[in-house]
C-alpha cells in the first residue's frame, strides 16, 4: 500500500506524526525525490555481500532501500529524536540487518564496511570525507553541496582548484554522477547538490610524505594567487618557521642549489599541480617540521 504514497507525502507524514521540525543546523534536508533515490541506490551496485555505511540516515529514506539490497547496513544518526523514529520504523517493517547507531559520525568509531552511501549532513562534509579516507573500502556514493563537490574535483588553474582538491588528489578518484536540485529535499536548501562516486586510490602515498605535503598544501592555499615562494613565507608558521629571514635564506640557498626549486617557487599556487606540490614538498622535506 505504501508504494502508492509519494516519497514527499510519506516523509511529511512521518515528520508531522512525530512532531518533528527539521533543524538546518544539523544539515537536515530530507530527500523526497524518488527518482534520485533510485539512482543513488543503483550507483552503489549493491549485493548481499556488501556492508554499507550510511551517515545521517534521517528517517530512513535511503536506509530501507539499502537494507533490502545489501547484506548489512550501519547507519549513524546524531539526532536522538530522529534516531528513535527510524528505530521504530525499522522494527515495524521487520528490517533486521541495520545496525543503527545514535552518535556523531565524526567522533564514533566506524565498524567494518566496504561501501558508503549517504546523503550527507553538509556541515560535516570535510571532516567526514577525510575520515572515510582513513578506511579501506571499495566505493562510496555521496551527496554533497554542489560547490563542495566541485572543489573536491577542482582542476589545476581553475576557480574550483583548492586545498580540498589538492588534499583529495592523492587519496581518491572522484567522479561526478548527477546534480540534485533544491526541490528534491524538504526543507529545500539554498544550494544545488551533487552526487559523486569516490574510490580510494590503489597506490597510497607514504604517511610521512603525505604529512609534509598536507602542510605545504595548507600554507600554499592560504594565498592561492601568490607565487609559491611568497605564499610559503607568509604562511611560514604552518611549515614550522617563526622567523621570516630564516626561511628566506633557506629558500635562497635551495634555489641556488636546484633550479627546479626555483621554477616551482616562482609559480602561483593555483597553477601548481598536486604532483608539483608533492615534488616541492619532498625537496623541502628536511627543512619542514
Ligand atoms: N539520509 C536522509 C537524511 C539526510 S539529512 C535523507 O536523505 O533524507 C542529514 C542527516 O544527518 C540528518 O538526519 C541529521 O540529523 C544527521 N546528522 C547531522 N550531523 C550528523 C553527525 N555529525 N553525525 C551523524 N548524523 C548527523
Amino acid at each position: 500500500m505504501t508504494e502508492k504514497i509519494s516519497l514527499a507525502k510519506e516523509t511529511k507524514q512521518i515528520l508531522q506524526e512525530n512532531g518533528i521540525i527539521l533543524n538546518k543546523n544539523l544539515g537536515q534536508n530530507y530527500l523526497i525525490d524518488d527518482f534520485k533515490r533510485k539512482k543513488i541506490i543503483e550507483y552503489a551496485k549493491l549485493t548481499k555481500e556488501d556492508t554499507v555505511l550510511e551517515i545521517g540516515p534521517g528517517i530512513g529514506t535511503l536506509t530501507i532501500e539499502l537494507a533490502k539490497k545489501a547484506g548489512k547496513v550501519i547507519a549513524i544518526e546524531q539526532d536522538t529524536a530522529i534516531f528513535n523514529i527510524l528505530k521504530k520504523r525499522l522494527e515495524k517493517e521487520k528490517i533486521d540487518n541495520v545496525n543503527l547507531i545514535n552518535g556523531d559520525a565524526v567522533k564514533v568509531d566506524f565498524p567494518e564496511f566496504n561501501k558508503i552511501v549517504s546523503n550527507l549532513p553538509y556541515q560535516i562534509s570535510s571532516p567526514i570525507s577525510f575520515k572515510f579516507l582513513k578506511h579501506d573500502f571499495d566505493l562510496a556514493i555521496l551527496m554533497y553541496q554542489k560547490e563542495f563537490a566541485d572543489r573536491m574535483n577542482g582542476k589545476v588553474g581553475t576557480k574550483q582548484y583548492s586545498r580540498l582538491s589538492a588534499m583529495l588528489y592523492f587519496k581518491a578518484n572522484i567522479k561526478f554522477l548527477t546534480k540534485v536540485s533544491p526541490e528534491s529535499f524538504i526543507p529545500s536548501p539554498k544550494v544545488d547538490s551533487s552526487v559523486v562516486e569516490l574510490k580510494p586510490k590503489e597506490n597510497q602515498i607514504a604517511d610521512d610524505d603525505f604529512k609534509i605535503y598536507s602542510k605545504v598544501v595548507k600554507a600554499l592555499f592560504q594565498h592561492r594567487n601568490k607565487k609559491a615562494r611568497n605564499a610559503l613565507i607568509d604562511s611560514r608558521h604552518i611549515i614550522g618557521f617563526k622567523d621570516k629571514k630564516e626561511l628566506k635564506s633557506i629558500l635562497n640557498n635551495l634555489e641556488d642549489e636546484n633550479p627546479r626549486i626555483k621554477e616551482l617557487l616562482l609559480e602561483r599556487t593555483i597553477n601548481l599541480s598536486p604532483e608539483s606540490i608533492m615534488e616541492l614538498s619532498i625537496l623541502l622535506k628536511e627543512h619542514i617540521n
